[in-house]
């Protein structure tokens, strides 16, 4: 993870709000940092990825002490032996970075980088930095797998990548700059090269963009990049874009919409979604912590009827000569458990031949979304009549 341990306020993971939507940086410093499990797996997992990083390329320690210090990470309660299988595939690629170089690169671990030259006050973590022959290389591993993530012109790689050539230009001649995003939950790596000179002048270009952020002026500017906001329940420039939906829909000639109209209220129906779970998300939070939602209540939700100790409750059955076969099903395990039994190496000697992907099923998915778009006749080729599969065929987000 590219973090920011001691926060910026212009950070470079909150950048793709800040670039658009100014003066959200200031507005969510007012606000209290949402807790979760999920910054926390990511968080260990990112300390054991570095602990291996460590190990192979900066400091030599033996097995022992490397030992002792994953099983202090092991310990840890969110801990989960996936995570040394996704660090695997994150330390697999450095490692093959490291030794594409002709003669042994610059490599940096966890380097605090500071773009504030770009963005007032600007700064952060980098997770592996590698500078070889004209080329900085600046790689992170997101261990999400929400939501994919490119390294495209990623403007949180770009800053960190400003950061990294303001610390290191005076020592090496860096003509090239390669991003990379490592998501191995996703199975993807994504990679984005570009000249110094692009990355300098695109530094320039929002140099007067990031001084309106940190004054925290300008217009709200609603986006996609909402869900990741502080304020992405309870912003007025987020309601009101979302309520015009009403406004602007109402007013359309009856008494069917067109095609065209299907596209652009559904666009806004997904935001729609995702505002009102963020809604009902922050409404329960208040409730629960004391304050009053009109109309709204906090209630116990819905829970399926379980045996408190289900041995014993089994044992009074077989005592009455029902027979214990009866009473348990036997179902294989999942791939991924196969996997994860057997191990990655051995699995892929011993049972590779037998893994299929079958293509999933038609859904719907915007135009933005990188997969391919899915033809009449792919779809015929593996469903046959696409009409009846066409009941089982969802919405997907991108
Ligand atoms: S919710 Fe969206 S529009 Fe509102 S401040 Fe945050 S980024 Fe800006």
């Amino acid at each position: 993870m590219i973090s920011e341990s001691a926060h910026a306020l212009l950070s470079a993971s909150g950048s793709h709000k800040w670039l658009h939507c100014t003066p959200s940086a200031r507005l969510e410093a007012t606000l209290p940092e949402a807790q979760s499990d999920y910054a926390d797996e990511g968080r260990l997992a990112h300390e054991i990825g570095e602990l291996k990083l460590r190990k192979a390329f900066i400091e030599p320690i033996g097995t022992r002490t490397y030992n002792s210090r994953l099983k202090k990470l092991q310990e840890k309660p969110l801990y989960q032996d996936e995570m040394l299988r996704h660090t695997d595939t994150y330390m697999d690629y450095i490692s093959k970075v490291v030794h594409g170089f002709s003669s042994p690169p610059y490599i940096a671990i966890e380097k605090k980088l500071d773009y504030g030259t770009y963005a007032p006050e600007g700064f952060g973590t980098g997770d592996c930095i590698i500078i070889g022959g004209n080329t900085l290389r600046i790689c992170d591993l997101k261990y999400g797998k929400g939501v994919p993530v490119s390294a495209d012109m990623n403007p949180q790689m770009m800053l960190y990548a400003l950061g990294a050539l303001s610390e290191y230009a005076i020592l090496y001649a860096i003509e090239k700059i390669v991003m990379t995003i490592i998501q191995p939950r996703l199975d993807s790596i994504s990679e984005c090269e570009l000249s110094t000179a692009d990355l300098l002048s695109w530094g320039e270009s929002i140099k007067p963009v990031a001084q309106k952020a940190y004054e925290g002026l300008g217009e709200f500017v609603p986006g996609d990049y909402c869900q990741f906001c502080r304020a992405k329940a309870t912003c007025r420039a987020r309601a009101e874009a979302n309520l015009k939906l009403t406004d602007e829909f109402c007013f359309m000639k009856p008494p069917l919409i067109s095609n065209e109209e299907v596209g652009q209220i559904l666009e806004r129906a997904q935001n729609l979604a995702k505002w009102a779970k963020n809604l009902e998300e922050y409404a329960l939070n208040e409730i629960l912590a004391g304050s009053v939602v009109p109309g709204w209540k906090a209630v116990a939700g819905r829970s399926n009827r379980q045996f408190a100790d289900v041995d014993q409750a089994f044992k009074i059955l077989t005592s009455t000569g029902m027979d214990e076969a009866m009473l348990y099903k036997r179902q294989p395990i999942t791939l991924t458990e196969t996997e994860k039994l057997v191990g990655p190496a051995k699995f892929k000697v011993l049972l590779d031949a037998f893994v299929i992907k079958p293509p999933g099923k038609p859904a719907l998915a915007p135009l933005s979304d990188k997969r391919d778009a899915y033809t009449r006749i792919t779809a015929e080729e593996a469903f046959g009549n696409i009409n009846n599969s066409n009941e089982n065929g969802g919405l997907e987000n991108e």
